[in-house]
């Protein structure tokens, strides 16, 4: 008994010494605050103020205010703007406490303003190395702070989850949460449960192992540990969920992470206690190059349930087994109280990148109901009794050595851009993509040093320099705005828009649904039939979501504008399908009968390419191509086309000379502006080749651009 006693004492110790994951079931619990934002202010949800990233516990992005209706939203005006210090992406929604609004920009800073006049109160830069970029898929992005007592959360780009002062912006403490910084960034909003702070990361690209933690929110101490996929056998696993997960994989899955990353949705329903939260690909994307067969892979593309005390696993519902195509199920996890067949029922309510709208119950994860929401046809449909979807043969595209052009693609028929739920009208207002991706599986791929493993062949299906195939391409590129009705699973109205990538949605009890555009606009909608009855011109486009607040009896309506992400840096000659793109990054606020203008946005920039002439060979093209696509393409765009964020590398001076492109891409002379060097993954011939590429590649548009006059 002594030493089974000593042993516990001992075990308790180590857990609050490290807070290993192995701690797992002994209950934490953290003190709660008193003041400022508390446990209860967060359980009731908004109402004036704006509390949480998805407007509440039930992530619902529902407003209850009714000043601001379908009746009156014509006269709404800009009440005052503020410009932001970056000219990336912007993801993040505002939260209104007290009079005052909290919000994170890119590369994960946090400002406050006053709610009413928009001053500035305070500025915090956690001055995230730019260097951090090569790791982060989709641009510096940040989607939000959490409050909590006296204190501001946000998680930093490269690893940091960082406490601030609310009152006046000072740092409070700061700590590395991720394993290491070659693989992991982070770009979610932080959650509070029961006096914790919760987060995951992203890196599912990257050799990462998904995980999601809790941490004291006075001290930030880890709390719990939740990995969502099996580490190595050989190290033992963490609880039994790993255990069982492990059954399901095969060959050395561990080799690269696993993925399954955390990286946008968690939920805490105070009603159940859990936690819910959505988990990235199996990585890589191509199981033949880790040799993980067929089997599930749990729990990547997955929603996870876990107790929120503890962080012990709860149950799971895998919506994509096998994730070959980037189906990460990270998008946010809405709960409400629906009646299905007659019975009240609380659920969870999910639109995943793969295409399938699914309604599960919140305490168990039973399967109650899915259907395709976008086209798709990488599975023939859900089983209606399990939920799992019947996989198409030709969908498994390193079984059959062939290209499968999949919908949705890698973008997702849906991903982070934030829905929203009206249980007035009882629809879920989805931004939507119809966008396709052609899948090659890269049979030599081995892995590399650094960048994105996902052993796909992108060069042999990069964008062709032919008109034709370019026009097909964009006509069948769409998004739009989806109301549709979680309890029948069927389309209510649609607003088409000519690309996919448009902003969060934000629904209120004036009967309306808020929607930016990435053609730049901001609209209002009436909820119940999509009459558009207001725009405003944002001057940029728009991914990120609004918001609401009242403040002295009147109702603003908030939402940061700023063009970026992952449509822009990836896709080549489809970044601007929705019109010519740049960024102006801002702060935009809007209250009935206010008339604010904005200054005159700078003009768009036209430029005609002017390459140097061709003069090198066809094998250094080939090479140069296959380089490029792994290792540029993400940041510079599909087949050297950039969208509006990162340069245009046809356009470049650098491929002028073999010097410039060797100091730059060799010896990191541009490393201060993110573009680290790469002479892990390529020599100075490399290099050269891509140089090679890049003077084809512009030559060929420059004929293109001649031919159309
Ligand atoms: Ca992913």
């Amino acid at each position: 008994m002594g030493d089974i006693a000593l042993n516990l004492r001992a075990t308790l110790a180590v857990c609050a010494t490290l807070a290993l994951a192995a701690c797992n079931n002994a209950p934490q619990s953290s003190p709660l605050a008193t003041e400022g934002v508390t446990d209860a202010m967060l359980a009731a949800g908004n109402g004036d103020e704006w509390l949480t990233y998805g407007g509440g516990y039930d992530e619902q992005r529902f407003s209850p205010l009714t000043q601001i209706s379908a009746e009156n939203v014509g006269e709404l005006g800009l009440a005052w703007s503020a410009d932001l210090d970056t000219a990336r992406g912007q993801e993040a929604t505002p939260l209104m406490y007290d009079g005052t609004i909290y919000v994170s920009t890119a590369w994960s800073m946090v400002k406050a303003y006053d709610a009413k006049t928009g001053a500035l109160k305070w500025s915090y830069d956690p001055e995230v190395p730019r260097e951090t970029l090569v790791r982060v898929c989709c641009d510096a992005v940040n989607r939000g702070v959490a409050l909590y007592g006296d204190k501001v959360y946000v998680a930093a780009l490269d690893g940091r989850l960082i406490a601030i002062n609310m009152a006046d912006g000072t740092e409070v403490w700061a700590k590395t949460i991720v394993p290491d910084q070659e693989s992991y960034a982070i770009t979610g909003a932080p959650r509070i449960a029961n006096g914790k702070v919760l987060i995951g990361s992203a890196g599912a690209e990257y050799r990462a192992r998904g995980s999601i933690a809790a941490f004291d929110a006075q001290t930030g101490d880890e709390l719990w540990r939740f990995h969502t996929v099996p580490g190595n056998p050989a190290d033992g696993f963490e609880d039994d969920a790993m255990e069982k997960a492990a059954e399901t994989w095969a060959g050395d899955w561990w080799e690269f992470g696993g993925g399954g990353t955390v990286w946008d949705s968690i939920t805490f329903d105070p009603g159940t206690n859990l936690v819910y939260f959505g988990t990235g690909n199996a990585e890589p994307w191509n199981p033949n190059t880790n040799d993980r067969g067929l089997g599930d892979a749990l729990y990547t593309s997955s929603i996870v349930a876990v107790d929120a005390d503890t962080g012990e696993y709860a149950w799971h519902f895998q919506e994509t087994p096998e994730d070959r195509w980037d189906f990460d199920s990270n998008a946010q996890i809405t709960i409400g109280d629906v009646e299905i067949e007659g019975a009240q029922r609380r659920v969870v309510m999910h639109a995943p990148k793969n295409g399938f709208f699914y309604v599960l119950d919140a305490r168990t994860g039973e399967f109650l109901s899915g259907e395709a929401f976008v086209p798709v046809n990488w599975a023939s449909g859900l089983d209606p009794e399990t939920g799992r979807p019947n996989i198409l043969p030709e969908a498994r595209y390193e079984q059959t050595g062939e290209v499968f052009l999949g919908t949705p693609g890698l973008y997702g028929g849906h991903t982070w851009h934030p829905m929203s739920f009206s249980p007035q009208s009882g629809l879920m207002y989805i931004p939507i993509n119809n966008t396709a991706m052609p899948y090659l599986a890269d049979e030599e791929f081995t892995g590399t040093e650094m960048g994105g493993q996902m052993g796909l062949d992108f060069a042999s299906v990069a964008m062709p320099a032919n008109k034709e195939a370019r026009a097909a391409a964009r006509k069948a590129t769409t998004g739009a705005l989806l109301a549709w009705d979680p309890v029948t699973q069927k389309e209510a109205w649609r607003v088409p828009y000519p690309g996919p990538s448009n902003g969060g949605t934000l629904s209120t009890a004036g009967n309306l649904v808020f929607q930016g555009t990435a053609g730049g606009e901001f609209r209002a909608y009436s909820a119940d039939t999509g009459k558009q009855l207001w725009s405003f011109p944002a001057q940029t486009g728009i991914i990120a979501a609004p918001m609401s607040y009242s403040i002295d009896g009147e109702q603003y309506v908030a939402i940061l504008a700023g063009w970026g992400g992952l449509w822009d840096m990836h896709t080549g000659i489809l970044a601007n399908v929705s019109g010519p793109s740049r960024n102006i990054s801002r702060l935009l606020v809007f209250k009935l009968g206010a008339d604010g203008t904005l200054p005159e946005p700078p003009p768009i920039n036209e430029r005609i390419l002017d390459p140097p002439a061709f003069k090198g060979t066809a094998e250094q093209v080939a090479l140069g191509g296959k380089l490029y696509a792994p290792n540029c393409s993400g940041c510079h765009g599909d087949a050297a086309i950039s969208g509006a964020i990162n340069p245009d590398l046809r356009h470049s001076g650098a491929i002028s000379s073999e010097e410039a492109i060797r100091a730059i891409v060799i010896d990191g002379a541009l490393e201060h502006n993110g573009m680290v060097s790469f002479k892990r993954n390529v020599d100075a011939a490399d290099a050269e080749a891509i140089r090679q590429y890049l003077i084809k590649r512009a030559n060929e548009d420059k004929a293109l651009e001649m031919a159309a006059g």
